[in-house]
């Protein structure tokens, strides 16, 4: 039995765990079980063979995570028993070495990326935006709907080996085709939108907010490699 845990503090935890689900059921190896369980104690978490960081408010799931004794059992997890661990938007933010607040103050990253990620890259809510993007890890041709709502971008690879850039956005994001109302919208060709390093993986985006379960689906694949190398 593979546990992949959500952390459940605040965000969008529910879709992961239901996205989980059912990319469980569209793996072709029927001899792996997967459960999907809602992480909010050490002792849930401890029980983990993987672990999705939801999107939402990055200040807030790090100081709710402080409060709960959570960030150092978290911080061991990602960097010292380095299981996989996935963190959509705020998560990527959470995962990160480095970022860079727009207000002062801060907040305390879990780590483990070594990246500097931009928060609020795109502007506000408002500037939120939906576009198809070229995932190469999901195959040649694929394309995937890429919904971004306040989201990062990682502005800067601090590590000099190990980080593995796993999709850019594909050029200016067109208004029409976004759904982009009011914002200005910047020519964010090339901005970096998915990254790796070893067990860790950030995306910008939130496809937990779609019904496409392909990117939780070749995670899982991954998490499943890596117990059995
Ligand atoms: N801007 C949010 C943050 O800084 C992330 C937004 C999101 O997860 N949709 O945490």
């Amino acid at each position: 039995v593979f546990v992949i845990g959500v952390l459940a503090l605040q965000g969008g935890f529910i879709e992961h765990v239901n996205l989980v689900r059912k990319a469980a059921e569209s793996l072709t190896n029927k001899s792996v079980e997967i459960k999907a369980i809602e992480v909010r104690t050490v002792e849930q978490l401890d029980s983990c063979d993987a672990l999705i960081i939801p999107g939402g408010e990055s200040t807030t799931i790090s100081f709710v995570a402080a409060q709960s004794g959570l960030l150092e059992p978290l911080r061991d997890f990602v960097k010292v028993q380095k299981k996989p661990v996935w963190g959509t938007c705020a998560g990527l933010i959470l995962l990160s070495n480095e970022a860079n607040a727009t207000k002062k103050g801060g907040q305390e990253l879990i780590g483990g990326l070594g990246v500097r990620v931009h928060r609020n890259h795109f502007g506000r809510q408002i500037e939120s935006f939906q576009v198809p993007l070229d995932l190469p890890f999901l195959g040649p041709d694929a394309q995937f709907p890429g919904v971004f709502i306040r989201a990062p971008v990682v502005e800067e690879v601090l590590a000099t080996e190990g980080v593995t850039v796993l999709a850019k956005l594909p050029g200016r994001v067109d208004k029409a085709q976004s759904g982009v109302s009011q914002a200005t919208v910047k020519d964010n060709s090339g901005d970096i939108i998915a990254v790796r390093q070893g067990n860790v993986m950030g995306t910008s985006f939130h496809p937990e907010l779609t019904t496409d379960a392909r990117i939780h689906a070749w995670w899982l694949g991954e998490v499943i490699a890596a117990r059995s190398a």
